[in-house]
């Protein structure tokens, strides 16, 4: 058994998360060490666990999961060893739903007459409550409390032969937002929902061999670490599959305007992954620049909080022709040292992770360029370390715009009462956190930057409810919820 791992402090874990990152390979010697290496890639993806599934030569599937870092997990040679085979796939999971615990660990794995089937599953299911109340009252046994076990159920109470056609079977009763990787005995699967809200992309390995390797991953980071070459983006709504003959495509879902998650182009994907055809470091940099263009404001320096808003920092700082200065410094080796601190350090927090380069910031006035405000917790700790280092103005400028709605669609974010931008105005904010001024870019400014228009019949859309509200796959387990308590609350009176 393994222990629950160290919780972040609540300080400095004050941005959404990203729910999970996948990765499978078909056809590639040592696939689960590629699968490990893949998902390794794609750890900023998921943080709280991480498992391999692999399939060997005999048709066996081995599995090994755990709670915690990919490398807590899978750098003994006894447990690799313990994944043999040409095909496997792996997940890194931050819980978004179900509690962490081992057997909410994907992928998840079940026998069914057709053989084994492992699945893992980037995203969230807006009607997995309704589905799950209604699988349970028909007999089945859930073994987790993940809202991705509902799509091992209703592929196994399909009526259809075929697993691909069992998959499909139950991607038409799923609503919400799922990149799929799913491994069974004849072929490895990949499947984005019909809005392609999450990423997903295929890479080959073996360069011209007859019978080349395959790769699914979340990002293309993860391709790059093993050494395929990137061959496409899985389309919204497309069902890949992938066997020895080959790569086979199937789209049940009609054609849809895809909603592809803004946010991954802010702040979710790793700088250096090509998303949607767009590199993300280069698209954040246009953000920032944008971002200089609508709120300029007189200063000596444009520093960024680290990591994330470095690349809009540098962005704003060239637009603006303001220097660049790395006037906060992140200490990369917190998150895991500091298990449950005491009260006395607890205040510390955000001083454990970030700090403030005083000989850079005394006596200038200051641009802090960040990614996005979620509570404003750690924007105010930040505010306060750069003024106690000497700043004499600090101006805060944020390369998203204010996030006030939550994220149903695999997206860790608070309830919508802890939004800071969902209850007070930008002023109030800003006089909150503490600076001379705040601004976000505008939602046309950041669609601007991506070279698009809202709501373009003509390209292909993005997801962007949480900075509006405008949610384009229906939340039913949320209206449900709403109406039992009204139910309840009638009943009661
Ligand atoms: S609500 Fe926000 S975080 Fe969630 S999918 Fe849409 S854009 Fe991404």
């Amino acid at each position: 058994m393994h222990d629950l791992p160290p919780r972040p402090l609540a300080s400095e874990d004050d941005k959404f998360h990203e729910e999970c990152g996948v990765f499978g390979v078909w056809n590639a010697k040592d696939a689960a060490a590629l699968t490990a290496l893949g998902l390794h890639a794609l750890q900023h993806r998921g943080q709280e666990a991480a498992g391999i599934v692999s399939l060997d030569e005999g048709g066996i599937f081995h599995a090994h999961k755990g709670l915690g870092l990919v490398g807590d997990n899978f750098s003994d040679a006894k447990v690799m060893a313990g994944l043999p085979g040409r095909a496997a796939v792996g997940h890194n999971r931050y819980a978004t739903t179900g509690e962490t615990a081992l057997r909410n660990v994907q992928p998840l794995y079940a026998d069914f007459a057709f053989g084994g089937l492992a699945v893992a599953h980037n995203g969230n299911l807006t009607n997995a409550h309704t589905l799950r109340r209604s699988l349970v009252s028909r007999g089945c046994l859930f073994q987790s409390t993940t809202d991705s076990e509902v799509f091992i159920h209703l592929i196994a109470i399909s009526l259809y032969s075929t697993v691909v056609d069992r998959l499909i079977d139950a991607l038409k009763q799923v609503q919400g937002a799922y990149s799929l990787v799913a491994l069974h005995n004849g072929a490895l699967i990949g499947a984005r929902d019909p809005l392609g809200v999450r990423p997903l992309v295929l890479g080959r390995m073996g360069g011209a061999e007859a019978a080349p390797g395959w790769v699914l991953a979340s990002e293309t980071c993860a391709l790059e670490i093993v050494g395929a070459e990137f061959v496409r983006d899985i389309d919204p709504g497309e069902i890949i599959v992938i066997d020895d003959s080959g790569v086979h495509s199937i789209k049940p879902f009609g054609r849809h305007q895809s909603r592809f998650c803004i946010f991954e182009y802010i702040y979710f994907a790793r700088p250096d992954s090509i998303v949607e055809g767009t590199p993300v470091y280069e698209t954040r940099k246009r953000i920032g620049a944008e971002l200089a263009r609508e709120s300029a404001v007189p200063a000596d320096l444009v520093v960024p909080v680290p990591d994330s808003g470095v690349p809009a920092a540098m962005g704003y700082a060239a637009e603006a022709g303001i220097p660049f200065e790395l006037g906060i410094i992140r200490n990369h080796y917190v998150g895991r040292t500091f298990i449950e601190p005491t009260d006395q350090i607890r205040h510390l927090g955000v001083k454990l992770k970030h700090s403030a380069n005083r000989a850079m910031l005394a006596g200038r006035r200051v641009v802090l360029v960040d990614d996005s405000i979620v509570r404003g917790t750690t924007s105010r700790k930040i505010v306060e370390m750069v003024r106690a280092a000497g700043a004499t103005e600090v101006h805060m400028r944020i390369s998203s715009p204010p996030t006030t709605h939550s994220c149903y669609y695999g997206i860790d974010t608070p309830e919508r009462g802890k939004l800071m931008a969902a209850r007070h105005s930008v002023e109030e904010m800003a006089a909150i956190i503490g600076v001379d001024s705040l601004a976000f870019i505008s939602l046309d400014g950041l669609y601007r930057a991506l070279g698009r228009q809202r709501r373009d019949p003509a390209r292909p859309d993005f997801c962007d409810a949480c900075f509006t509200g405008d949610y384009a796959i229906p939340l039913t387990d949320q209206q449900d919820n709403r109406e039992r308590q009204l139910s309840l609350l009638q009943a009661t009176q």
